[in-house]
């Protein structure tokens, strides 16, 4: 899941709708369509944006990593801790 800022979403399709267009021109089609999209938005559930941990693979004795968030060793180097799930700074 990808969470963005609602309020800036609904600004944004305020400015691209709302022209007020004669009934049933094309134009009438699309503010009717961003209306529902703006509506849509609205009711949509809230949800609790989770803190996302960040951390880095250590290399420690024999060179065998581990996570610097919980310790542990991954069996492979990744994107992501998969003990954890800390973000890690892989490039
Ligand atoms: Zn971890």
């Amino acid at each position: 899941m990808r969470l963005i800022d609602a309020d800036e979403l609904v600004a944004f399709l305020h400015r691209k709708g709302g022209c007020d267009a004669p009934k049933d021109s094309w134009a009438d089609g699309w503010d009717t369509a961003i209306n529902e999209t703006i509506a849509h938005v609205l009711l949509m559930q809230t949800k609790e944006a989770e803190h996302v941990k960040h951390g880095e693979w250590v290399y420690g004795e024999n060179d065998i990593p581990h996570c610097s968030e919980c310790g542990k060793e991954p069996k492979e180097i990744s994107q992501y801790c998969p003990h954890c799930g800390a973000n890690m700074e892989v490039d």
